[in-house]
């Protein structure tokens, strides 16, 4: 079976791509066509197909009866004709990593979000066309290209799901690193310093690849790797694939110091990907059904491994200081230890329930869920401590990231299973890790940090501020104020108070701003409060409680022993 598909957008202001789907050489009384459901690497069910319109099939000019089947399936009666196509037409105006994006200025595509693919035939090689808009020049596809103008091959559907294109005048540049050619496409900000980029994103890929030994593009595909970066109002995310990336980032925090540093971050996090997700994966996680949940317990690998690679490899790569990674690390856990969820889902549940939970938070998310991003990279800092630790600084996690992409993504072609990822740590480590598992892996005991620290000479440092709290998050709509989260075990929580309230007094004036009003208060102080629920005015005394948020650094300590000065050399990777 040949298929083929083109796109085309005579009209991008009115955000509609036309998509034609041309299948040949093969005779069948019908073809299923489906569009998936979601986009690997981010663990929703999006339901692409709710954006699809005007669909019908053709063959020799004969129109062709199509039926859906399925809420994204579309079978299309071809009555054994030997060539057809079937067209349909998507709007695209979600400016995210995750879907497709057309206007006036400019077009990108998530084939997962626009390419439907042919029932059972996801195996099948295809190939694409892209007709850009007249006045377009530039088309960035990280897939080969054939003869005919703008046309590419992908071997599977896999490969073209993973392969996002950028359309319109964007610029696009270049530049070498770890022996391989890399292309920017660059959209949304021109007062940018190009040379900064190319130092900066070669010295990440440079310090992604010291530490596998091999960069997996050498012998993939186009043997090159492409980035295509967004620079937007309030736009930030990041979604890997096979050698490629699509970054967006925040125009407005672009120029500031921070702000780039994060950028910098978000960068390392999606090349370490090129590795770990892309190459090393959770068994479950590969061949995809685009159709339903792909569940999985180990995107805390996945995910939390990334995360804390960006600061290590941006410090390998000298691009931050020693110092910023001891402060990373320490504001990660006054970020985890301060949310009650910590106490209450684990990372593997948090993992499993991505599909239902991380992607659809509500007020009460931080009460009962974790990320398994951020406390993913604390209980991965634990591992590479431990297993730094117990080899005498000889071996760090790096050497169970080169197993993983050796030995199994290699050699096996394969995905890790949730045993493997334990056996290979306790094969680096050369120690048991079932408890350890068992309690912060599976379970949700508090991680001893100070001695994970200590083994490289590290301390951590707790602060707690004895002020009053109430527990409540507000935001102010024109003359309401409105309660929007209330944590868990605090007074707000304890005493009545709901999310949806308005608060209309504290002790019979009106409020602007209720955490300044507290800050007037003290510890065990009672309060007036008078608020509007469901139409109703109700009343309630709430005394004050203190302010449970813990502050934590890390410091250096004052004498190390050699043991520890080897340890936090390692932990740096220098
Ligand atoms: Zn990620």
């Amino acid at each position: 079976m040949n298929i083929h598909y083109n796109i085309s957008m005579p009209a991008p202001h009115t955000h509609y791509f036309e998509v034609s789907i041309t299948i040949s050489k093969t005779k069948r009384p019908f073809v299923d066509f489906k569009m998936a459901a979601w986009t690997p690497g981010s663990y929703l069910l999006r339901e692409y197909a709710q954006h699809v319109e005007s669909y019908h099939a053709k063959a020799n000019k004969r129109d062709l009866k199509v039926v859906k089947t399925a809420k994204n399936t579309w079978r299309v009666m071809s009555d054994n004709a030997p060539k057809f196509s079937f067209h349909y037409r998507v709007y695209a105006f979600e400016m995210t990593v995750r879907n497709n994006f057309l206007d006036a200025n400019h077009g990108y595509i998530n084939p997962a979000a626009l390419c439907m693919f042919v029932g059972g035939q996801q195996a099948n090689p295809v190939t694409l066309t892209i007709e850009p808009y007249h006045t377009w020049k530039k088309v960035t596809v990280p897939l080969p290209g054939s003869k005919e103008p703008y046309t590419y091959e992908a071997p599977n559907f896999d490969v073209l799901v993973d392969s996002p294109i950028e359309i319109g005048n964007h610029q696009e540049f270049g530049f070498k690193a770890a022996g391989i050619s890399h292309k920017v496409a660059w959209y949304g900000l021109a007062d940018y310093d190009q040379e900064q980029i190319k130092k900066d994103f070669k010295a990440i890929a440079e310090a992604c690849t010291d530490i596998f030994g091999d960069h997996p593009c050498k012998n993939y595909l186009t043997k090159d790797y492409t980035f295509i970066v967004h620079i937007l109002d309030k736009k930030f995310g990041g979604l890997e694939h096979l050698n490629s990336t699509s970054l967006h980032f925040p125009r407005e925090l672009y120029h500031t110091k921070k702000g780039y540093a994060r950028f910098l971050n978000l960068t390392a996090h999606e090349y370490f990907h090129l590795w770990n997700v892309k190459r090393i994966r959770p068994i479950e996680l590969g061949p995809f059904d685009y159709e339903q949940e792909n569940y999985t317990r180990s995107l805390w690998v996945a995910e939390g491994f990334t995360v804390y690679y960006e600061s290590i490899i941006l410090c390998k790569a000298g691009l931050v200081k020693n110092n910023k990674l001891r402060k990373s690390t320490a504001d990660r856990i006054t970020l985890v230890e301060n949310l009650p969820g910590n106490k209450v889902q684990s990372v593997t549940d948090s993992s499993w329930d991505a599909w239902i939970k991380a992607y659809r938070p509500n007020e009460n998310s931080p009460n009962t869920t974790i990320s398994y991003y951020s406390k993913g990279a604390l209980v991965t800092l634990m591992l590479d401590l431990f297993i730094i630790h117990h080899t005498k600084a000889t071996q760090s996690l790096d050497d169970v990231m080169r197993h993983l992409y050796e030995e199994i993504y290699k050699k096996e072609q394969r995905g890790f299973s949730e045993s493997e990822i334990k056996k290979v740590l306790e094969l680096v480590a050369g120690k048991d890790l079932t408890t350890l598992f068992e309690k912060y892996i599976y379970g949700t005991e508090s991680i001893n940090y100070a001695q994970y620290l200590n083994y490289a000479g590290m301390e951590l440092h707790s602060e707690v501020k004895e002020t009053p709290y109430l527990g409540v998050s507000t935001v102010k709509n024109g003359k309401t104020l409105k309660i929007t989260a209330i944590r868990k075990d605090s007074p707000a929580y304890h005493q009545g108070l709901n999310v949806h309230d308005e608060i209309l007094s504290i002790d019979d004036a009106k409020v602007k701003d209720v955490a300044k009003l507290i800050e007037n208060y003290e510890v065990g102080n009672e309060l007036k409060v008078k608020i509007r629920r469901d139409g109703n005015i109700k009343k309630f005394l709430i005394k004050l409680g203190s302010n449970p948020h813990v502050t934590y650094k890390i410091k250096m300590q004052k004498s190390r022993t050699a043991a520890q000065k080897k340890a936090y050399k390692k932990w740096l990777r220098k």
